[in-house]
């Protein structure tokens, strides 16, 4: 069966570069504890519920015309939220951050075009480059996962990338960059007009000491700041990511979106869920809470979490890495082995899973 699928597979006239690869798929398993894909583990607080629903009810009388293909009012939430000065005209949104980042790709990369980006980080991104047949750049960075403004620079200019993606805090190290990484890349993409997104997913979760790149915007058109409902907000399900821009960015994305992409339910639901901004966000100290707790405890344990400013950890050292993930599975404790050897990733969620999975992980390791 499995063999006759590939085979069928192969037979297609698939595109060269999309050959052999495989879909992005974090296992999706029942299990009790679910730490692998970084959402707020936390569920959506009963008021946001409410208004959602009643928001849906009301769209609902409307599915017969096709939503605001501008989706104008949710513009202006998202920019309400944000702050720094932004308005509407600075704001877009699709159907999660990955739908926005294969729109900036679809504007500005696509065929005899490249992407850099600096690995270990978020592994959507050469998936949307080949989607978007963007020649992917993998470019370096130092051996404890830093990078520095210089080196991400000298990079800049000798990749010369259309489209540069800079993960911060990043998945799967959890680590913030700083701005000064952000306003190199900025100046070396300068003279062949580069486009640099900060994809800042779990921005809420940052440490005191980190600052968004959002601060950067003011003079630099071609820098984005991309975000998303998923995680803080935790409203994964309902599939809104969003970015603040320059007006002229937010018109070219205009030339690749589909005519109606955001559904009016989709509309609806995020519209309603921004009129609580605060008690969305209040799980997200607690998640911080817990993920110091993580931080803490793995390294009383001898291991090597890195740094986080996101609502996951990293950490090392194991031997075997896969080994001591399957032993957490078999401990009903889903976490991430994200391929990078002698590592796992494993997402902060309520006080009663980061115990769970500490009390398995020490099982685990005997210790
Ligand atoms: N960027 C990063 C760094 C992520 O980790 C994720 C989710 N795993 C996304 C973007 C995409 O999230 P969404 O499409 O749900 O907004």
């Amino acid at each position: 069966q499995e063999h006759a699928k590939t085979t069928a597979l192969e037979a297609l006239p698939l595109r060269a570069n999309l050959r052999g690869q495989s879909p992005y798929g974090a296992p999706q398993l029942e299990v009790e504890h679910l730490l692998n894909t970084n959402e707020n583990t936390h569920p959506v607080p009963q008021v946001v519920v409410d208004a959602i629903a009643s928001a849906v009810h009301e769209a609902a009388v409307s599915l017969n015309r096709y939503p605001d293909r501008e989706f104008t009012q949710l513009r202006q939430r998202l920019a309400a939220y944000l702050g720094h000065g932004l308005t509407e005209e600075n704001m877009w949104a699709a159907n999660g951050s990955n739908e926005v980042l294969q729109q900036i790709l679809q504007a500005f990369g696509g065929p005899g075009r490249k992407l850099l980006s600096f690995p270990p980080t978020y592994s959507m991104y050469p998936l949307l480059a080949s989607g978007t047949n963007t020649e992917y750049i993998a470019g370096v960075r130092n051996e404890d996962f830093t990078l520095s403004p210089e080196s991400a620079a000298r990079q800049v200019q000798e990749t010369q990338p259309n489209v540069v993606f800079l993960c911060s805090p990043n998945n799967p190290t959890g680590t913030a960059l700083g701005l000064d990484v952000v306003e190199a890349v900025y100046e070396a993409g300068q003279e062949f007009n580069a486009i640099v997104v900060v994809d800042e997913a779990y921005e809420e979760f940052s440490l005191n000491t980190t600052k968004s790149a959002l601060t950067l915007l003011d003079g630099r058109e071609r820098l984005i700041v991309s975000r998303t409902m998923s995680k803080a907000f935790a409203l994964a399900g309902a599939r809104v990511g969003y970015l603040a821009t320059s007006p002229q960015v937010t018109d070219a994305l205009r030339l690749v979106r589909l005519p109606y992409h955001l559904s009016a339910i989709t509309q609806a639901a995020a519209n309603a869920a921004l009129q609580h901004v605060d008690v969305l966000l209040a799980t997200v100290d607690e998640i911080k809470v817990q993920r110091d707790r993580i931080v803490e405890e793995l390294r009383q344990m001898g291991l090597k979490p890195a740094v986080s400013d996101s609502n996951f950890v990293f950490f090392g050292w194991f031997e075997d890495a896969h080994a001591v993930w399957q032993g957490l599975l078999e401990r009903g404790v889903l976490i991430r082995d994200v391929g990078i050897p002698h590592h796992l990733r494993v997402t902060a969620g309520t006080e009663e899973e980061t115990t769970a999975f500490l009390v398995a992980l020490r099982e685990v390791m005997g210790a």
